[in-house]
């Protein structure tokens, strides 16, 4: 049979799939409704959703196939060099484990004061420095610090030449080292690493070292290839030994950019200032930025209309390596945009245009992407729906935290459903969309003005605001683990076997015996087993032992005991009896 090849270009809309597989629309909403995704005809469909649905649909004869998109909308594209090329500085991210000295190495470097303290110890945004050292330049990225930010690193990382992985050495190699070394090698980025902390007492640079060979990165002094530095951040110890160390790696790996292309780069933080409208880091990475020039970020543009450098000083041109702060974008772009100058505005507006046609990728919160799809499949029919609303200070958290949010393993309890999201504070139109939905809003970084909070309290909307991210997940986990049924939880108590029956009516049994294991109490539920097999529940209302009313019988204790039934049982000689408890508990995610 011929196979019928359909291309996608990034994602298919539910109306354009329907119609390549010459279906009707309503038959293939069905089809995605039965896979629990209720979807409208304009819905976009990422590559693998398409596939996985013509899969269920057993459409043998039909083929998908990826279509590359155009270098403007792929941010991993990098562009041959020419070679006219000449060398640039190099773009080094540092990272490594909570508290093990990043953002003090970064001040020490850098002789900068943390200004403002982080919020719960998170480095929020992504933002660059240059650094001047023997008359040459080093970038700087300075990555935040917490998994929940794994989606701002994993584009942090695809900027870097260097990751320098900063491990104390009086404590070793932990979680977000392991995988900070990761992402250092999915960006193929070289990798450094700075023991710090050899001022402390307890640091241990050899075991440190010895913990790093267990994870794949073996000391050049010990017949590996990863050059390691023993630092102090703290007291400034060789550090510009790290640094030359940096310029060695960097003039090893010849890094080099054109200057003489049209300049492009990566969005690398984003946020909206009153007066100034759109403020946006940019790193460029190849030719030369200058105010006054077009510029195409996804699916905005604008005119760069002021430059300023990461000390906030004015700057007319911005050569390869250089991180910059410009306004005039017409909106804001996404962190981790690519940016290209275009020749013209009218240009600039086309670009922006198909790539808002083309890259459905990027507008992903309207998207249904395969994870989301598999989640929702492999979710129970009986899951239960968390609605939210996403708000925060800017674009790069808004994603964070929809990544975070995504990362909680409901162990499909509950799915998540992402109802909007957007930068700044709670709005008037935040609440209407909660209202009446169940849905919470989250707000990160953000505030919510006292008239939209009296909305919020008169349409009963549930507003959370957060500073710290980890605030907002754990708290995002237990509204879903309200939502989840209680669960009814038996532990059993002891084992009587009954020895003599005393009195068996209606709704009582007499009874004697011996506790075999565990011990029972009045209040205690009973069950009653004959041969394995359980003859009805009773409730434990008296212990006796030698006539006496006891508290407690214990293993090894013969007594009498008193049961109230619902219907009668006759009880007999050697029948048991299970003393359990039985409890509601709220089940835990
Ligand atoms: P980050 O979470 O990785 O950014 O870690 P910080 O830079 O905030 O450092 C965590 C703590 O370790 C702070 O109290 C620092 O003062 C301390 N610290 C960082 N580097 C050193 C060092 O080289 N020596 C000593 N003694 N303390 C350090």
């Amino acid at each position: 049979m011929e196979k019928k090849v359909i291309q996608i270009v990034g994602s298919i809309t539910v109306d354009e799939l329907a119609s390549a597989l010459g279906l009707s629309v309503t038959f293939l909403i069905g089809e995605l409704f039965k896979n629990g995704i209720v979807a409208t005809i304009n819905q976009r469909l990422d590559f693998d959703t398409a596939q996985i649905i013509i899969d269920e649909l057993g459409l043998k004869n039909v083929e998908l196939k990826r279509k590359n998109t155009s270098a403007t909308l792929d941010n991993n594209v990098k562009h041959e060099l020419s070679d006219r090329a000449t060398p640039r500085p190099p773009v080094v991210a540092v990272m490594g484990h909570v508290d093990h000295g990043k953002t003090t190495l970064l001040d020490t470097l850098l002789h900068k004061k943390t200004a403002d303290k982080e919020a719960g110890g998170i480095t929020q945004h992504i933002s660059a420095y240059e650094l001047k050292y023997n008359d040459r330049s080093i970038t700087f990225l300075d990555t935040p610090g917490h998994e929940a930010f794994a989606a701002i690193r994993q584009h942090g990382a695809m900027l870097t030449d260097i990751v320098i992985i900063v491990v104390a050495a009086d404590d070793g190699v932990k979680p977000q080292t392991i995988e900070a070394i990761n992402f250092a090698k999915s960006a193929n980025a070289k990798i450094i690493v700075a023991i710090n902390k050899i001022d402390r007492e307890g640091a241990d640079v050899n075991r440190t070292m010895s913990d790093l060979v267990n994870n794949g990165l073996t000391p050049e002094e010990w017949g590996g290839d990863t050059t390691m530095v023993p630092i102090s951040a703290k007291l400034g110890t060789n550090l510009d030994k790290l640094l030359d160390m940096i310029l060695l790696t960097a003039d090893i790996e010849e890094l080099k950019a054109d200057c003489d292309i049209p300049a492009e780069g990566l969005v690398i933080e984003s946020h909206l200032e009153t007066g100034k409208g759109s403020v946006v880091n940019l790193l460029v990475t190849g030719g030369e930025l200058k105010t006054g020039e077009f510029i195409v970020a996804g699916e905005t543009y604008g005119k760069v209309r002021t430059m300023i450098d990461f000390k906030g000083r004015p700057k007319g041109k911005a050569t390869p390596s250089t991180p910059v702060t410009v306004t005039g974008f017409k909106s804001l772009p996404n962190f981790g945009d690519r940016f290209e100058e275009a020749p013209d505005e009218k240009t600039a507006r086309k670009i922006a245009l198909l790539n808002a046609q083309k890259d459905a990728n990027l507008t992903a919160s309207a998207n249904v992407t395969s994870t989301d799809l598999l989640r929702m499949m492999n979710t129970a029919d009986s899951a239960k729906v968390f609605n939210v609303i996403i708000k925060a200070d800017v674009l790069g958290s808004v994603t964070s935290v929809v990544d975070s949010l995504k990362m909680i393993d409901t162990k499909g309890l509950i799915s998540l459903n992402i109802v909007a999201t957007g930068v700044g504070d709670v709005s008037e139109n935040d609440i209407y969309m909660a209202a009446g939905g169940e849905t919470i809003i989250y707000g990160f970084n953000i505030d919510i003005p006292v008239n939209i909070a009296k909305i919020a309290a008169r349409d009963g909307v549930k507003v959370k605001l957060f500073k710290v991210i980890y605030e907002l997940l754990d708290d995002a986990k237990h509204e879903m683990e309200a939502l989840l049924p209680a669960e009814i939880v038996e532990t059993e108590l002891g084992e009587m076997k009954v020895k003599g029956v005393f009195r068996s009516d209606k709704t009582s049994i007499i009874a004697g015996g011996e506790v075999l294991k565990g011990k029972c109490k009045s209040g205690d539920l009973v069950k009653v087993m004959r041969n394995k097999v359980e003859l009805g529940e009773a409730e434990l209302t008296s212990v006796q032992k030698e006539r006496q009313d006891v508290p407690e019988l214990i293993a090894g204790e013969i007594g009498g005991i008193a049961l109230k039934t619902e219907h009668k049982i006759a009880l007999e000689l050697d029948d048991r009896l299970v003393f359990f408890s039985r409890n509601s508990v709220h089940q835990t995610l």
